[in-house]
Parts: structure tokens; sequence; C-alpha cells
């Protein structure tokens, strides 16, 4: 027999140290301790064990509810794997990944069971409704010993740029994660606080297992969405908080004018890009509290990373950064040819490392386009400078050829966040007879595109400039909040 892990190991640990503390919160109530969540998830996993063999997928489809932490280390502790569904997404998007993951059940919050029900093609259990209440009522089962490749948790993709996809993550991947999180980003403890503000179902549910561990509290809101003043209020509540926030949830924080709580401590974030526009003013509004990962959905948010202390740079290059890689992790970018690029040169940026998901459920060839030689091809391009901080470009796919030269829309974004009168801006190729592809700009604001020309002149290469600006009143973007290039691109015929 191998060496043995399961992530419920995490919580064995809080609930050792720390039983008697509070564990999971409610906005401000206190729900459980450590020991009574331990307890929880045990007996939640012997009901689970009743009606699943190990290996099978359970989902959970619900906004953020306290109870998802439970579900997790039940899951876990039934040696079953988590297959977490995006609220936001349509049901019948739901089913698909119902049916892809081949779930044997679905716990799904009330809201969401009204409409995915009718269509489920699996048994929906609710969550916090009688025959959860029941489940409670089981012995708790005894903690396994699980070997480290056991898969834990499918990670569907958002599928910004196809459908949506399972990256297999296992027991040894989500514990080399937690670590790193740990030894990079962020070292909470007991009197620190967990508030998830992203999606437990992606971003926020990834830190679960790192905060539990160091027995930082779980608090989720009790809207289940994310609210900027129910946030910055229930940092104030809480001691110690750190949360994951997407860069468009920093925004609407700024937009709230409000100060900073004395008791945030951190924001981590990641999932898009940050413009150094709007990390500057983050900054001026919240403080040095700001640590940004690299990752995604096949490398769970452990790729790069620019840690707070990285943020007091005055170079520009740095804040545009996503910063260095991560413990246990390596990067590489490498060239068309296979080559590793050299400084300032621009290739697909590659990793590997005991993070890396295992490939893509039920989905060789997808996998064997992914992982080649036990390194994971990211699809985003990019460059490191000399001191080895990455700079990502854009993915693969979002590069503009236009002349034969390539056009890095996130550098012409920059560019145009920079003018007060854009308050967003999406760059994108269109087809054209003569250079193959022109750049386009959709443009969130009102200055005008002769004054965008003239500003663009000053800062990038003639080349680079958008050859149309065309103005909208939003973007188009999924339901984790990424703008949604393809539809911009399909605008443009
Ligand atoms: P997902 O798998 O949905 O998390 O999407 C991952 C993708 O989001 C990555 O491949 C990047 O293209 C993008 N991404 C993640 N983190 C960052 C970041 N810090 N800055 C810019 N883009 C990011």
């Amino acid at each position: 027999m191998g060496r043995q892990v399961n992530l419920f190991a995490t919580l064995d640990q809080a609930a050792a140290r720390f039983g008697d503390r509070g564990a999971v919160y409610r906005g401000e109530e206190q729900l459980h301790t450590w020991a009574e969540l331990r307890e929880r998830a045990l007996r939640l996993a012997s009901s689970l064990r009743r009606a699943h063999s190990p290996g099978q997928r359970i989902a959970i489809a619900s906004e953020n509810r306290a109870e998802i932490v439970e579900l997790f280390y039940a899951v876990w502790a039934a040696e079953c794997v988590v297959v977490p569904v995006n609220f936001k997404l349509h049901p019948r998007e739901m089913v698909q990944i119902l049916e892809d993951s081949g779930a044997a059940t679905v716990f799904a919050s009330p809201k969401i069971a009204t409409e995915l029900t009718p269509l489920s093609p699996v048994n929906v259990e609710l969550i916090g409704g009688p025959d959860y209440g029941q489940m409670f009522a089981a012995p708790p089962a005894t903690v396994p010993s699980t070997d480290p490749s056991t898969l834990a948790w499918l990670f569907y993709t958002s599928g910004t740029t196809g459908r949506s996809k399972g990256a297999m993550l296992s027991h040894r991947s989500l514990t080399a994660m937690t670590v790193a999180h740990l030894a990079d980003i962020d070292s909470p403890d007991e009197n620190c606080s967990l508030l998830h503000a992203a999606p437990m179902s992606h971003g926020s549910g990834l830190y679960i297992a790192p905060y539990v561990l160091r027995g930082a509290r779980q608090v989720v809101a009790a809207s289940g969405v994310f609210d900027p003043d129910e946030f910055l209020d229930l940092c104030a509540a809480h001691p110690g908080s750190s949360a994951f926030l997407a860069p468009t949830m920093i925004q609407r924080l700024v937009d709230t004018g409000r100060d900073a709580p004395a008791a945030l401590r951190m924001i981590v974030y990641g999932g898009g890009p940050m413009y150094v526009d709007g990390l500057k003013k983050a900054m001026a509004a919240f403080g040095p509290i700001f640590a940004q990962i690299y990752g995604q959905g096949e490398s769970p948010m452990t790729i790069t990373g620019l840690r707070r202390a990285d943020h007091d740079s005055t170079d520009d290059a740095i804040l545009g950064s996503v910063g260095y890689a991560r413990s246990g992790v390596e990067v590489a970018v490498l060239c068309e040819d296979g080559s590793h690029a050299d400084p300032g040169q621009i290739g697909e940026i590659t990793c590997r490392g005991d993070v890396v998901m295992s490939g893509y459920w039920n989905n060789p060839d997808a996998t064997r386009e992914t992982l080649r030689d036990g390194w994971l091809y990211t699809g985003d391009m990019g460059s490191f400078d000399s001191s080895g901080y990455l700079t990502l470009r854009d993915r693969s796919k979002d590069v503009v050829i236009s002349g034969g030269s390539n056009i890095y829309p996130r550098e012409v974004e920059e560019a145009l966040l920079e003018h007060p009168d854009v308050a967003e801006a999406c760059v994108v190729g269109a087809p054209d007879p003569e250079w193959g592809e022109v750049v386009v700009a959709f443009i969130v604001g009102s200055a005008a595109g002769e004054v965008l020309d003239a500003h663009l002149l000053d800062r990038i290469a003639r080349f680079k400039r958008p050859k149309r600006y065309l103005f909208v009143d939003d973007l188009p973007k999924n339901s984790y909040g990424k703008v949604l290039k393809r539809e911009l691109r399909a605008r443009l015929g």
C-alpha cells in the first residue's frame, strides 16, 4: 500500500486542535464548531455510503450555502467525487454536467431544485430539506485512508472556448494546492476567517481546504451571492478576513466608495485579467491587502502568484504580471517548435507538478492534447522576464494576427483602460481580406474613437491600434463573469 492521504485530514486536524471554536457561519450567526462540523460530515458520509460506492460522483448545485462545507467533507470521507455545478448555469447546462459526469445524486438548494428537478436525469436531494436532516441520524463513518491518486473533485471548466470539460482533481492534487496556498499566498490561523464571496462551486470552494486546515472560520453570506455592501459588513463582523474575488468583483467593491474594514486582511484575486489601472485604484481604496493567483481548473489556483509584498512594487510591469512559479510547480514558456522561450519571448505557458489534474473526465482526446509528457499545456500565452516574473498575454485563440504581426489584446485593453472615459474594453480580431485580421475594440464608455486613437498613439505601437471602435452598453459575460470574446467576434461576422 502506498502513502495514504484524504483531504478529510484537514478537517480532522482542525477539529482536534480547535474543537470548541466556531467553524461555520451563516452571515454573523455561528452554525457549528469544528468538532460539530467533523461529526456532521462523518454522519453524512455514512448516509452517502449506504447509497453510493467509492468513486461515484455526487453533484452539488447551489448558490453559496453553509452546508456546502459539510457536503464536500462528507463526499471525501465517503471516498466519492464531488462535482460542484455553477448555480448560475441554465438548468439544461446543469443537466449536461450531470450526464457527462455520470453523477449518481445531485444535492440542490431549494432555489435550484425547483428548476432542475423536472429535467434532472438523477435523484435530486434538497439541501436543508427533511431528508437531508435525516442523513445526520446515521452513526459517524470512520475516517478513510485513501490512495492519493483517488479522485476528489471533477472541476468543470468555465468553457469560454468551447463546451465545459471535467478536470479530474485527485486528493494529491488538492493537497498540493492546499500546501502551496499556505506556503506562498496566505498564512491564516484560528483567529482568521475565510469569506466565501465568489461561487463555492469554483473559485471560492478551492480555498476551503487550506483555511480549514488552519482552523480559520468559514463564513457564507446569508444572501448566497456576492453583494459588496454585505461583504464589507461581514468583513467587519469576523476577525482577520480573507476572500477570493474575481477582478470584476473588486471593481464593484471599489465602486461602493466605502473604506476597507480594519479586519479585512487579504483579498486574493485571479481567474481573469486584473488591469494595472484597476489594481492601483483598488490598492488606493483598500490598502496593501492584495495577492494574485494565476491558475486554471486544470491546475487549481496554482501556476504562478504575485505575493502581497510584490504589490509594493512601483514597476507597472510587475503589477501587470502574474508573478512567479508557485511552490511545487515548474512553469515553462514554450515556443511553437517546443524549445524554451528566452526572457521576453512569448510562447505557450506550460506547467507540471502534483497539483496538475490527472486528465479530463471521459475525454481522452482532450487529455492527450492538453497533457503531454507530464506537462499541462494551458492554452495561455505569456513571457517570462529575466527574474522569472511571468506576464500573461492572452489565450492562444485570442491573439490577433494582423498583417503577419501578433497583437495581444490585453496590452491594447490595458492602454485603453488608462483613459478616464473608458469603463470597460475588450479587443478582438475581425476577419479582413487585406490584413487577415484587424483589431476591433468594444468599448463601454463615452470617449470618442479619435480621442482613443490619440490616447493610444502615446502608449502603444501604431499597428496595434484598433481599426474600429464599437461602443456598447455592456460586454457579454458568462456566468463566471468572464468576457465572451467568441460572442463579440460572432457579432463582427
Ligand atoms: P478557469 O479554468 O475557468 O479558472 O479559467 C482559467 C483561465 O483564466 C486561465 O487559463 C487564464 O486564461 C485565466 N486566468 C486565470 N488567472 C488569471 C490571472 N491571474 N490573470 C489573468 N488571467 C487569468
